[in-house]
């Protein structure tokens, strides 16, 4: 094989952004200050106006975001079975119970099966637009609102993603964004929260650094004071400058990343339609706009192979095939802690064993696509 290593996911980063941090780190400022705060700004108004905050990651962002709700022991979370394992493993940093639910054909968590799972302990509803494709939120928010519940959003997927019309984070409850560097907008690491509640707001403030309740540029800047109170253990889970260097410039980048996948998904759901051995991403009936952050698609039966083999003979094929995810109750940890059993949920269990990623990245080029195309032609039969 003389070709070159095709990965599943490449960040794509301009030379204006490489510019932007080389100024930041020759600027004496490298961690929080002014860049993240430009970026902070930026994100608000991408949102709406809604507030935006900063931090290191979105798995910061979902634990800070839970912990701001103050959960009590016990206090139960519900989200879907098909996930990255943050998303439960926040849940039980910040105090709470994980009640998972399986997920439905466009491998989102089924909104007809929530209330079920709702009792008196449920506090919060984290749904997670998984792959870049909304839930369908109204079902969401019409369940929180009759059931007294909060809503945590789980868009690390999802920045940039529509429901009806309208950007997920320019409404609703409280968001989490990534920019992870495989997402669709990358700092490295880090990622946002997004909400329009002053409580919350100020939580998420004081947790982030510390516990201290003013940040450290105002406290260094020249017009700060280095006065400061600590009002509670708090983490350090803020975002650098660095890192809001390479964010100032891709987010006004995201829209055409988001085009040049949604290219990329078409060709592959033309070029893959009808063959035996692969589920095709499905979509719901709802008015939606799909980031396409992963272009996911399952083995069926006539595949006549397992995940692992078809990801193994396309590594031959020097194919990298990306794997999101292994049914969360599946993981050892939460397997022994809760007593789930695999066919609790399902769907989830049979996506997770047949799930693969295919290479999906806005520089990826048509015959780079046709190249992946071609290999799983060949080994699939
Ligand atoms: C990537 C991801 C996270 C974690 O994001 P980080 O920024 O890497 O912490 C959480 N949930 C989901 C669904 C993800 O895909």
């Amino acid at each position: 094989m003389t070709e070159e290593f095709l990965p599943f996911a490449r960040p794509c980063i301009s030379e204006e952004a490489i510019a932007e941090v080389v100024a930041c780190i020759r600027s004496g400022w490298i961690t929080t200050g002014p860049r993240v705060a430009r970026f902070e700004q930026m994100l608000s108004e991408y949102h709406g106006g809604r507030h935006a905050l900063a931090l290191s990651s979105a798995t910061a962002g979902l634990q800070l975001a839970l912990l701001a709700l103050d959960l009590k022991d016990g206090d139960e979370v519900i989200t879907t079975a098909l996930t990255f394992v943050a998303t439960l493993n926040t849940i039980m940093l910040a105090g709470g119970k994980p009640v998972l639910v399986d997920i439905d054909e466009t491998l989102n968590i089924d909104v007809s099966k929530i209330e079920a799972a709702i009792t008196p302990r449920t506090r919060a509803i984290m749904p997670v637009h998984f792959t870049g494709l909304s839930v369908d939120l109204d079902a969401i928010y019409a369940l929180a609102k009759k059931h007294k519940l909060r809503v945590v959003e789980d868009c690390a997927q999802a920045i940039g993603t529509e429901y009806k019309g309208k950007r997920l984070g320019s409404f609703g409850d409280i968001q989490v964004m990534s920019f992870h560097p495989n997402k669709n907008m990358t700092t490295g690491e880090g990622g946002a929260v997004i909400t329009d509640d002053a409580d919350v707001i100020k939580r998420i403030e004081r947790l982030r650094f510390h516990g201290i309740d003013r940040d450290a540029f105002n406290r260094f800047a020249k017009t700060g004071s280095q006065e400061y109170d600590v009002v509670l253990p708090g983490y350090k889970y803020n975002m650098m400058d660095m890192q809001a260097a390479l964010g100032i410039h891709q987010l006004p980048a995201l829209q055409g990343f988001i085009e040049a996948r949604t290219k990329l998904a078409e060709r592959y759901l033309e070029l893959l339609k009808g063959w035996p051995g692969l589920d095709l991403p499905q979509l719901p009936t709802y008015a939606n706009r799909h980031s396409w952050h992963l272009f996911t698609v399952r083995l069926t039966d006539a595949a006549g192979m397992t995940r692992d083999t078809f990801l193994a003979k396309m590594k031959e094929h020097n194919i990298g095939i990306g794997l999101h995810y292994q049914a969360s109750h599946t993981f050892s940890f939460y397997r022994d802690t809760f007593g789930w059993q695999p066919n609790d949920f399902p769907k989830a269990l049979r996506a997770g064993e047949r799930i693969c990623s295919l290479p999906l990245f806005p520089t990826l080029t048509e015959q780079e696509q046709v190249r992946v195309v071609k290999s799983m032609k060949q080994v699939l039969g």
